[in-house]
C-alpha cells in the first residue's frame, strides 16, 4: 500500500463525507465558521517514547492523541468541530495497526461530535509522531481565558487528579497496584470535560494541577488557596495515598490528567460538574495548598520538556 492508498482506505472514512474535507481531493480543507462564532484552534503532538510508551497499542495512541486536543478545546469553552491528523511513520504502517488506530478515532469522533477534515502523512527517520490540530467553535467573545479568574472566585476541579501519573508509573514498571487497569486507562483515555456555565477562566491540568493552576494565577494576577482535604482523589488513588505508596506531591504535580480547573463566582459553583477545592484571592500570583492548616511545600511543580 502506498501513501495514497493508505489515505483513501483508512483516512478518508474519518471525514465521514463532510463537505469541508472535500473527499480529501483538494490541497486543503475549507471550514465554515458560523456567524457569531469564533474558531478556536489547538495542536498537540505525541511522540513515541516521549508522550507514550513505544509499545503502546494503536487504539490507545489514537484515543490519547485526539482527546488531549479535545481537552484543550474544553478548557477554552469551545465545542468540537473538526480536526487535522498529521502522522509521521518510521516505517510503512501495518494495515492491522491502521485499522485499529482509525477505528478508535471513529469511536471518539462519534462520542465527541467531531470529524477529520484532513491531515498529512509523512515518513520519518525517528519515532512515530502523531500531531492533531483540533478546531472548535465558541460564541464570539465567550472563550474562557487563563486571565479571566477574579478575586473571590472559587476553584472547581472536574475530576480526580493524579490517576494518570500513577498509570504512567505502572506502564514504566515503577509501580504495581491492585488497580493497574484503571490507572493505565486513565493515562491513555483522558476524558475531555466539556462544560457549560458561567466560567470566568479555565485550564486543563495536563502538566499537573499545581503547575497549571500557577498559570492561571500569573495570567489573572491572583493567589490561589487550596485546602488539601477538599481535593477528591479517586478511591483507587486514595488507597495508595493511605498506604503511603504515593505522596500528595506526586498526585498534585504529576501530569497527563486532563481534568479542568474552572474559576467561577461562588454562587454558580453548584452548576458545574466537579467540586470546589479552593478560591482565588488578591495577592502574589502563586498556589498555596494547606493540609490540616499547614502549608505544603513541593519540590517540583510539574512537567516541562526542557
Ligand atoms: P500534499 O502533497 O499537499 O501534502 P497529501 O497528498 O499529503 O497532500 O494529502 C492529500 C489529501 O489527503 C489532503 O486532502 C490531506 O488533507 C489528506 N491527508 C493526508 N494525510 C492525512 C491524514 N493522516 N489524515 C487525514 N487526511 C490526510
Ligand atoms: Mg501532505
Amino acid at each position: 500500500m502506498n501513501e495514497f492508498d493508505v489515505i483513501a482506505k483508512y483516512f478518508l472514512p474519518l471525514t465521514q463525507g463532510r463537505a469541508e474535507a472535500g473527499s480529501l481531493r483538494d490541497d486543503a480543507a475549507v471550514l465554515d465558521v458560523p456567524e457569531g462564532c469564533e474558531l478556536v484552534v489547538t495542536s498537540d503532538t505525541l511522540n513515541a517514547g516521549t508522550h507514550f510508551p513505544v509499545e503502546a497499542a494503536p487504539d490507545d495512541i489514537a484515543h490519547k492523541a485526539l482527546r488531549v486536543n479535545l481537552s484543550d478545546l474544553a478548557a477554552m469553552g469551545a465545542r468540537p468541530y473538526a480536526y487535522q491528523l498529521n502522522i509521521a511513520f518510521p516505517e510503512r504502517p501495518r494495515e492491522d495497526w491502521l485499522a485499529a488506530f482509525t477505528a478508535a478515532l471513529l469511536k471518539d469522533q462519534a462520542e465527541f461530535g467531531i470529524f477529520c477534515s484532513g491531515g498529512d502523512t509523512t515518513s520519518i527517520k525517528g519515532p512515530l509522531s502523531i500531531s492533531v490540530t483540533a478546531m472548535g467553535l465558541a460564541d464570539r467573545g465567550k472563550v474562557w481565558k487563563r486571565s479571566g479568574a477574579e478575586s473571590g472566585d472559587v476553584l472547581v476541579l472536574t475530576g480526580p487528579p493524579g490517576d494518570a501519573w500513577i498509570g504512567l508509573q505502572i506502564l514504566q514498571g515503577k509501580m504495581r497496584t491492585e488497580d493497574d487497569e484503571y490507572f493505565t486507562r486513565r493515562y491513555y483515555r483522558p476524558s475531555p470535560r466539556f462544560v457549560a456555565g458561567p466560567v470566568h477562566g479555565a485550564i486543563d491540568i495536563s502538566d499537573g494541577l499545581v503547575a497549571d493552576l500557577r498559570h492561571i494565577c500569573h495570567a489573572s494576577g491572583l493567589a490561589a488557596h487550596i485546602a488539601f482535604e477538599k481535593i477528591l482523589f479517586s478511591p483507587q488513588a486514595e488507597k495508595l495515598l493511605a498506604a503511603g505508596q504515593v505522596t500528595p506531591e506526586q498526585l498534585l504535580t504529576g501530569g497527563d490528567d486532563y481534568e479542568l480547573l474552572l474559576a467561577c463566582a461562588p454562587e454558580y459553583a453548584g452548576d458545574l460538574p466537579g467540586h470546589v477545592i479552593g478560591r482565588f484571592e488578591t495577592g502574589a500570583p502563586d498556589v498555596c495548598i494547606t493540609k490540616a492548616g499547614v502549608k505544603l511545600d513541593f519540590q517540583s511543580s510539574g512537567w516541562t520538556h526542557f
